[in-house]
């Protein structure tokens, strides 16, 4: 699940009243940093749930909320630049990813509009950033969006409209995503364990999740090598110590890490490739050879569970303590 955020609220209401004839494309545009991606996210969840609550907001709980936050969605397409989806890191065969969103992407896309869903519910189209579709990539869109199928929404998410064609643009049902108050920003970053937003936030443009992403490269690389250090070696893992350690860390940071971790152990497990840490293929795989499949969804869910309830915890470091103790029981539990 991504956070929705307070500015958002209306815009989400506006969605909600959408709902009951959709369009057939959604252009989600908006300021880079303020939350669109998350936004569409929930969208593209709350439309393939199975049970949506009365707000519209995904309940979580269905088969296909899991999918979801899974990744592993059936009716669900992310289309993004490889370069968004791996990192930045460098590929095996040395080339630097892709920065642009290829036609092959687009193309791929014409076989899913024709395969019916299989829940029998909608399929969602997510692209992200959509200014990023190189000229064969957008003209193969707008084919798409000409011949639009029944039951698929398409939604591009972009801070650059300007820069897609007019004529994509003329078949999208347009949502103009806020730019928050400086003071919802400052509140929302001092949220994240930001003391002293203000200069941050002027730096970022008054973005907040950009601002949050300069104050983590400027920060943070400290913890989160400890962090690994510890995680990687289950049997030596000195849970309270590493607890006590990240204290002062945001919960939803350390709960995101560990989310990643699991992703990746999954990932290797079933596939022998991760997506967060490459540098640490190998250990990774190893790693997940033992893990009961069962143990880690469980995990994947006490950590779901754990970030709804981590913007106000009582005390961080026992909520780190109880998670890395589950965590290292899974791993010790397989070993
Ligand atoms: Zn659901």
């Amino acid at each position: 699940m991504k956070e929705l955020y307070l500015w958002q609220n209306e815009l989400w209401q506006r969605w909600n009243g959408l709902r009951q004839r959709l369009p057939h494309a959604i252009l989600l545009k908006g300021a880079q940093g303020i939350g669109k991606l998350d936004f569409a996210m929930n969208l593209a969840q709350s439309l393939l749930c199975e049970q949506p609550r009365a707000d519209g907001w995904a309940c979580q709980d269905c088969a296909s909320c899991h999918w979801f936050d899974q990744e592993t969605h059936p009716d669900f397409r992310l289309i993004q630049p490889d370069a968004l989806s791996t990192l930045d890191e460098e590929k095996e065969d040395g080339k630097k990813p892709a920065r642009q969103i290829s036609v092959d992407q687009i193309r791929a896309l014409s076989n899913f509009a024709n395969l019916s869903a299989h829940q029998g519910g909608y399929r969602v189209v997510l692209i992200h950033p959509a200014e990023a579709m190189n000229a064969n990539a957008a003209n193969a869109l707008l084919k798409t969006l000409e011949e639009p199928s029944g039951r698929m929404l398409i939604i591009l998410v972009s801070h650059k409209p300007q820069q897609l064609l007019p004529t994509i643009l003329s078949r999208c049902l347009v949502l103009a995503a806020p730019m928050p108050s400086p003071e919802a920003s400052a509140a929302w970053l001092q949220q994240q364990g930001i003391a002293n937003p203000a200069a941050m936030l002027a730096q970022a443009g008054f973005a907040p999740l950009q601002a949050l992403r300069l104050v983590e490269e400027a920060s943070g690389a400290d913890e989160y090598n400890r962090f690994l250090q510890e995680i990687r070696q289950p049997a030596k893992f000195d849970v309270y110590a590493l607890a006590e350690q990240l204290q002062r860390t945001e919960p939803v940071r350390v709960i995101h890490w560990l989310q990643q971790w699991c992703y990746d152990l999954n990932s290797a497990k079933l596939t022998g490739k991760v997506r967060y840490h490459p540098e640490m293929t190998d250990s990774i795989c190893k790693l997940s050879i033992k893990i009961a499949v069962l143990d880690l969804l469980r995990f994947q869910k006490e950590l779901l569970v754990a970030k709804r309830e981590a913007f106000h915890p009582l005390n961080p470091k026992l909520l780190f303590e109880s998670l890395f103790l589950s965590y290292r029981q899974m791993m010790l539990a397989s070993a």
